[in-house]
């Protein structure tokens, strides 16, 4: 038996559990919808429908219960036609920041009373709201962050699985309280909730991740202040809509969208705040840990900070690999959602015999495949996030044909180009859409094969033997995810477990983690902390305590009640 094989476990199969029946025991991840069928495109369509009379509304902030607004407003845009606002979303300034942080401890003090299994049951409840709202919040991630169909009903899978994992890990943390009793005293230990989470999320995950950063946080007993990334601005108010639908006691989870230079940077410096739980790029991740340690006079703890970051993430493809399989599964780690997921393989490492043929093959797919809108059907490559995504890919793009050879420029290709021009409106330059990028004979201290690019850009890296793909892979500043391609028994063996990353994937693509399944997150550069969607991450959210008592007391203080109960 080779070391951490599971060959003896049995597939499952994923079953749906019905609407409003109490979550499933022991978790099952939710089923994503099957598009094939035309009732559920039906259904898309329809979503997708119903948002556009409700395009450009205004979103307040939300602080202990109140809607607030600041008199500063800032679009949230459609990226495949930026002409399209989906909403105007209220800045959060010094002052309602500072309001959040004195909302939150209020409610704070209550809600550490509530029991876990009641905390829990919120969680469970927002999860069956999002269930009933599938489609229509899959619609709004199409629209605000570019998601095609397929994602953004990932992501909201993701995002019930989140609920229901972690309100059943808090069950199982309160109901295995640890006991060490020794003769004439009584030891316990347990999980106490820290305080004010500052919760900073990105944008690619816009309902998925900042569920689950915010779930952890409720449901442990803390209270929460969200700072969701720019452009996914109207999906969080519908994640604090849907609490508000659950009944969460008004300042447990507070919305203060703004800029993150402003109210991020608030939140990660305030003395009240105990914990930021982050999720985002190398550099503001690397930047709150170090501003977060800084202590005050007036700060009565020091900060705990959980970053999940950036990756460089590779797939080996080893000169035994099944070939069509490795193609597929670079094909779409590589180009999904256009490359803008943190586990995206953004580097083939491919040993020398296949190389020319895998490179040739690849190609030809990567030419095959056109962006196009989010909100079609058939959409594989969307537009990327915004104009800031957008001028940083394309100028990686003119550092790679600097560094290697470009044979799928997805900058220039003609379908791009009609794509951006026709979303262009009102003096706009249409789409922010960029095509399939490949670069080959990459070096391997390239900038292209070392930096995270996050968008559709590939490069291919040739590697002489099995020990020096090893070496390539290994030789980046992160260790988020990675894989292989390979019939070598030998060769997979030392595969998982000299391959440096916290999610390692086997003859299959690098991404679509799933909650309980496979835990994901990395280390050295690609974050702090446990696992998100597994066992070791509320207590994260929690003060370890002990406690001791003295059971050889002489006789006790009577109080009323107990005078009677003795009497
Ligand atoms: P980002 O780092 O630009 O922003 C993330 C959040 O931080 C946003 O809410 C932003 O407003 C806020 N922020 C910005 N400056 C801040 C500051 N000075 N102080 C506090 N907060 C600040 O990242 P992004 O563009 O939203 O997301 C893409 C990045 O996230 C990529 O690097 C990707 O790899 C990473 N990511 C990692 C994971 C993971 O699980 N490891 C998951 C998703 C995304």
């Amino acid at each position: 038996m080779l070391l951490g094989r599971s060959d003896a476990a049995a597939p499952r199969l994923n079953v749906k559990f019905e609407f409003g029946e109490p979550v499933m025991d022991p978790f099952e991840n939710v089923p994503n919808t099957d598009f094939n069928r035309e009732s559920n495109r039906q259904k898309m369509l329809a979503a997708l429908a119903t948002w556009k009379p409700r395009l450009n509304r205004e979103y307040p902030l939300v602080i202990g219960g109140q809607r607030v607004t600041t008199g500063n407003w800032k679009p949230s845009v459609n990226p495949s036609r930026p002409s399209e606002v989906i909403g105007r979303i209220a800045q959060a300034d010094q002052t309602a920041a500072d309001r959040a942080v004195e909302a939150a401890p209020r409610a704070f003090k209550e809600w550490r009373l509530v029991s876990p299994q009641e905390r829990a049951s919120y969680l469970f409840r927002v999860a069956e709201i999002m269930e009933r709202r599938r489609m229509e919040l899959s619609a709004l991630m199409s629209l605000e962050c570019g998601k095609p169909w397929r994602e953004a009903d990932a992501d909201l899978s993701e995002a019930i699985d989140f609920c229901n994992y972690y309100g059943k890990e808090m069950i199982r943390m309160a109901e295995n309280v640890r006991r060490r009793d020794i003769a004439g005293e009584t030891n316990e230990y347990y999980y106490a909730p820290r305080g004010v989470v500052g919760v900073i999320s990105p944008w690619n995950f816009p309902l998925a991740i900042l569920t689950g950063m915010a779930t952890a946080a409720i449901v442990t007993g803390n209270a929460v202040i969200m700072k969701p990334a720019e452009p996914a601005c109207v999906i969080a108010y519908t994640l604090l809509e849907m609490f508000e639908e659950a009944h969460l006691p008004p300042g447990v989870l507070n919305y203060c969208p703004g800029p993150g230079s402003v109210v991020g940077e608030i939140l990660t410096k305030h003395p009240k705040v105990a914990m930021i739980a982050f999720t985002g790029s190398r550099e503001v991740g690397c930047r709150i840990n170090r501003v977060a340690a800084e202590t005050t006079t007036s700060q009565p703890a020091l900060k705990k900070v959980i970053a999940e970051m950036g990756g460089k993430n590779a797939t080996i493809v080893d000169s035994d690999a099944d070939m069509d399989e490795a193609i597929k599964g670079v094909v779409y780690s590589a180009f999904g959602y256009a490359g803008q997921k943190c586990s995206a393989s953004s580097r083939a490492i491919v040993l020398e015999p296949v190389y020319e043929q895998f490179t040739r093959r690849l190609v030809e797919v990567a030419r095959s495949i056109s962006a196009g809108p989010a909100d079609d059907c058939g959409t594989f490559v969307p537009p990327v996030i915004d104009r800031r995504a957008y001028d940083a890919i394309r100028k990686y793009i003119e550092i790679g044909k600097q560094e290697a050879r470009c044979v799928v420029d997805g900058d220039t290709n003609p379908d791009v180009l009609r794509l951006r021009k026709e979303t262009a409106a009102g003096g706009d330059e249409g789409g922010y859409y960029i095509g399939p990028t490949i670069f080959v004979d990459v070096a391997r201290d390239a900038r292209v094969a070392r930096e995270e690019i996050f968008g559709p850009v590939l490069s291919v890296i040739k590697a002489a033997d099995f020990d020096e793909a090893i070496e390539i892979f290994n030789e980046t500043d992160f260790a988020l995810t990675g894989g292989i391609f390979s019939r070598s028994p030998a060769h997979l063996e030392r595969a998982r477990h000299e391959c440096e990353c916290g999610n390692f994937y086997i003859n299959r693509k690098i991404t679509g983690a799933l909650v309980d399944v496979q835990p994901f997150g990395g280390f050295k550069m690609s974050g702090i902390g446990s696992k998100a969607g597994g066992p070791d991450y509320l207590i994260q959210f929690c003060e370890p305590r002990n406690v001791t008592e003295n059971t050889l007391r002489r006789g006790f203080a009577p109080t009323p009640e107990t005078v009677g109960a003795v009497g």
